[in-house]
C-alpha cells in the first residue's frame, strides 16, 4: 500500500479528502448525501461530471470542494464563470485529463469512481496506479480491462472497495479485512449474486418488443441512472456484475451463480466449504454500500431505513429466464470466453443502450446487436490497455455499422434470431 494512503488511514483523526467522479449522477449524488451526514470524517476535494453545469455547481456552492471538473471543454468554461460570479474559491479544471489528475491528486483519500461506462476507465486506473482507495461503482471499467486493471491495482497499492450493491454485500460476507484483488478467497464455495429480475421479470417475450426507454428505466426497487436501469432491465447488468465479481473475488464464473430474487432485500451471499452460507440484507439503498465504502472498516450511518422484515414479508427466489433475458447468456459466454470477450461485450452494449434509449433500437434487439458484435469478433488475449481501447473502439465501430447500415437484414440472420426468439415472432420473419 502506498505511503500516502497509509498515513490517512492510520490517522482516524483527519478528515478524509474524497474525489466524487460521476457526482452529478444517482451514485454521486447518493454519495455527497452520506459525506454531508459526516462533515467531521470526509471533506470533498474534487467534483467531476460530464456537463451537468447547474447540477455540479449546486453541489459546489454547497460542498466547496477546492477543484471541480467537467469533461465538457464549453461546459467547464460557463461553469468557471458562474462559480466565480457567486463568489466560489472552486477551481475549475476541464477535460478527461483533468479526471485523471484530481483522481491521483495528493489530497484526495478515497476516489468515488462513479462515472457510467468506459468513460470512467482512464480515471479509476489513475486512481489505482496512485495507490488510492478506489469506491468502484463503475462496473464497466473493470469489466472492459479485467485482470490488467486488478493488475495496475496490486501495483499501484491501491484499496479496491466494491460499491455495487452485490458485490459489496460478498465483500462484507467474506473474511474480514481482505480486500478485493488479494487472490482467492479461502473457504469459500460460491458466490450467489442476486437480481431484482427488472421492470421486465414478468412480461411476455411479445410485449418485450414494444417496451419504450421510459418503460425500461422504470425499476420497481432501485432508483438509477438510465444506462444501468436498461442494463437491468435486459439482465446485462446482471452479466456485468458475473464478470465484475469473478475478477473482483479470484473466482471463475462457473462458481457464480445468478438468482432473481425481486425484493431486492438479500443483497448477495457467498457459500462455504463448510455448507455455511453468509447473506447481507438490508432495504435497497446505494447509501448502504457508499458509506462501508468510505468508512471501512468501520461503520457510519447512511441515513438508511431499518429493515422491516415483517413488512418485507415473503423473500422469494428463482432462476432467470435466458429465454427472455438472452443479454445474461451473452455475458455468461463472455465471462466463460475471457481474454478480449468481455471489453468486446461491454462496447456493443454501451452502443445498443444509447440506441435503444434513442429510440433507434428496439429493446429486444440490443442482445442481438450485442451478439452480432460479438459473432463478428474472434476473442483474443489481452495484454495491454493500449488494446483494450482499441476493441473497445472497434466494437463501437462494428455496432455503430451495424445499427447505421443494414440494420435489419444483420439482425435478421437465423443465428440473431435463434439468440433471441421474440426477434422472429415480431417481425414475422
Ligand atoms: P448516472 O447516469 O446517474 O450518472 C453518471 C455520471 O457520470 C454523471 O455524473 C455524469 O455526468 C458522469 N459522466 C458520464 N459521462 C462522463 C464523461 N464522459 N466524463 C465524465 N463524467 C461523465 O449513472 P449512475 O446510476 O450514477 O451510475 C454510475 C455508475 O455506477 C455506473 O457504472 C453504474 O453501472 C454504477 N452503479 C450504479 C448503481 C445505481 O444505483 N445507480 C448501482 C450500482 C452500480
Ligand atoms: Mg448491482
Amino acid at each position: 500500500m502506498n505511503q500516502a494512503a497509509t498515513q490517512a488511514d492510520s490517522n482516524s483523526t483527519q478528515r478524509k479528502g474524497i474525489a466524487v467522479l460521476g457526482a452529478t449522477g444517482s451514485i454521486g449524488e447518493s454519495t455527497l448525501d452520506v459525506i454531508a451526514r459526516h462533515p467531521d470524517k470526509y471533506q470533498v476535494v474534487a467534483l467531476a461530471a460530464h456537463r451537468n453545469v447547474a447540477k455540479l455547481k449546486a453541489q459546489c456552492l454547497q460542498f466547496q470542494p477546492r477543484f471541480a471538473a467537467l469533461a465538457d471543454a464549453d461546459a467547464a468554461l460557463q461553469l468557471e464563470n458562474e462559480l466565480q460570479a457567486a463568489g466560489s474559491a472552486t477551481e475549475v479544471l476541464s477535460g478527461a485529463t483533468a479526471l485523471d489528475e484530481l483522481a491521483a491528486h495528493a489530497d484526495v483519500h478515497s476516489v468515488m469512481a462513479a462515472i457510467v461506462g468506459a468513460a470512467g476507465l482512464s480515471s479509476a486506473l489513475a486512481a489505482a496506479r496512485a495507490g488510492k482507495r478506489i469506491l468502484l461503482a463503475n462496473k464497466e471499467a473493470l469489466v472492459m480491462s479485467g485482470p490488467l486493471f486488478m493488475r495496475e491495482v496490486r501495483a499501484g497499492g491501491a484499496h479496491l472497495i466494491p460499491i455495487d450493491s452485490e458485490h459489496n454485500a460478498i465483500f462484507q460476507c467474506l473474511p474480514p479485512q481482505r480486500l478485493s484483488g488479494t487472490g482467492a478467497q479461502p473457504g469459500v464455495k460460491r458466490l450467489l449474486l442476486t437480481a431484482s429480475g427488472g421492470p421486465f421479470l414478468r412480461t411476455a417475450a411479445a410485449t418485450l418488443a414494444t417496451v419504450t426507454p421510459d418503460q425500461a428505466c422504470a425499476h420497481p426497487r432501485w432508483n438509477m441512472g438510465r444506462k444501468i436501469s436498461v442494463d437491468s432491465a435486459t439482465l446485462m447488468n446482471k452479466g456485468l456484475e458475473l464478470i465484475e465479481a469473478s475478477l473482483l473475488f479470484d473466482m471463475p464464473a462457473a462458481s457464480i451463480e445468478v438468482v432473481v430474487h425481486p425484493q431486492s432485500i438479500v443483497h448477495s451471499l457467498v457459500e462455504y466449504v463448510d455448507g455455511s452460507v453468509l447473506a447481507q440484507l438490508g432495504n435497497p439503498d446505494m447509501r448502504t454500500p457508499i458509506a462501508y465504502g468510505l468508512s471501512w472498516p468501520e461503520r457510519v450511518t447512511a441515513g438508511v431505513e431499518s429493515l422491516d422484515l415483517i413488512r418485507a414479508g415473503r423473500l422469494e427466489f428463482e432462476a432467470p429466464d435466458l429465454q427472455r433475458f438472452p443479454c445474461l447468456r451473452l455475458a455468461q459466454q463472455a465471462a466463460a470466453a475471457g481474454d478480449s470477450a468481455p471489453a468486446v461485450l461491454n462496447a456493443a452494449n454501451e452502443v445498443a443502450v444509447a440506441a435503444f434509449l434513442n429510440g433507434k433500437l428496439r429493446f429486444v434487439d440490443i442482445a442481438a446487436l450485442i451478439a452480432a458484435v460479438l459473432d463478428d469478433h474472434s476473442t483474443v488475449p489481452v495484454t495491454t490497455l493500449d488494446q483494450v481501447l482499441e476493441l473497445d473502439r472497434w466494437a463501437r465501430q462494428r455496432a455503430g455499422q451495424l445499427l447505421q447500415t443494414n440494420l435489419s437484414a444483420e439482425l435478421r440472420s437465423p443465428v440473431l434470431s435463434m439468440v433471441n426468439p421474440a426477434f422472429n415472432s415480431v417481425t414475422g420473419q
